[in-house]
């Protein structure tokens, strides 16, 4: 059975399961509704290095504002965007808002700006060409663009990968693997990408101050990408045990409620300012 979203393609327990059949129809509607009423919104989280202290990046994160649900995560509507094919339709608008929201930012505050890109986005052909000509209009310098990219996802057609990879890099953007530790990447698979940088998932982080396992493996993925010239993000540092820990392991750059959640753009930019003050 087809719906009309590109990709879209029931499961047999989705048609067995009657219940979920009638939500997926209505958060096709919604998503659409969403799109065309303007009711998603970027938060924007600061990526740091913490010694010394400086903002260096911030990682573009969607929200929903729905009218009736109020805010949907996107841990929950990304997935079914996705399934929906109506993923390219918001990654869209994500890279285009966040180009023209933090332009100035950037260039004032000298960061990077982190987009989060899905494989359907890259399966879709249009995404380069889409890419290129918003940097243009918006006079954004590619090389404080970054694409993330999800380890977990990234399996599949590794010759597919590689091309669209160095298709971006042709353009002067980098690339970063997020999630890693999520998915089952091979070291050599790592190495036959053409990767900028790594953002180690918040999971490793979690297990450090009980875990000596935990610490260890940490310990050995610092050492690794360090050796192989990759910059490194640790992702979900929350707590004063956990930044010691990373300080003492490596020059990672961190990103985490440590430092600051998420936040809406005005937010981030009292955020900007207080820190140029400091
Ligand atoms: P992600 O790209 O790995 O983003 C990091 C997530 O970790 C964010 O969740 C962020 O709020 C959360 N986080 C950051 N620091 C901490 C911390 O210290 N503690 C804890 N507990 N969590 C922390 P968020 O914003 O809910 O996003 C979830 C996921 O949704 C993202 O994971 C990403 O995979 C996806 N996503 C978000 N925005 C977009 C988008 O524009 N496009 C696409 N394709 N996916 C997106
Ligand atoms: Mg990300
Ligand atoms: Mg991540
Ligand atoms: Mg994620």
């Amino acid at each position: 059975a087809k719906l009309s979203g590109k990709n879209r393609v029931l499961s047999f327990q989705e048609i067995e399961d009657g219940s979920h059949y009638l939500q997926t129809l209505e958060m096709e509607r919604d998503l659409r509704r969403a799109l065309e009423e303007d009711e998603f919104e970027l938060y924007y989280q600061p990526i740091v290095s913490p010694h010394p202290f400086a903002v260096r990046g911030v990682e573009a994160l969607i929200r929903w504002n729905h009218p009736v649900k109020g805010q949907v995560s996107p841990g929950l509507f990304i997935p079914i965007a996705e399934q929906l094919g109506l993923i390219s339709d918001i990654g869209r608008w994500v890279l285009r808002q966040a180009v023209r929201e933090m332009r100035e930012h950037v260039t004032r505050h000298e960061l990077f700006l982190s987009i989060n890109v899905s494989k359907r986005q890259i399966a879709d052909g249009s995404f380069l060409g889409e890419l290129e000509r918003i940097l243009h209009d918006q006079t954004f310098n590619p090389s404080n663009l970054h694409v993330e990219i999800t380890e977990s996802e990234v399996g599949g057609n590794l010759y597919e990968l590689q091309q669209f990879i160095s298709s971006l890099k042709a353009i002067g953007v980098k690339i970063s693997l997020d999630d890693f530790g999520v998915g089952t990447s091979s070291l050599s698979f790592l190495q036959s990408l053409q990767l900028d940088l790594i953002k180690i998932d918040q999971n490793f982080v979690k297990g450090i101050t009980e875990n000596t396992f935990d610490r260890a493996l940490l310990e050995g993925l610092y050492q690794t990408f360090h050796t192989l010239g990759l910059d490194i993000v640790t992702e979900g540092v929350e707590r004063p045990e956990q930044l010691a820990f990373v300080l003492e392991h490596s020059s990672s750059l961190i990103q985490g409620y440590h430092y600051s959640k998420p936040v809406p753009l005005s937010q981030l930019e009292n955020y900007l300012k207080k820190v140029v003050m400091l």
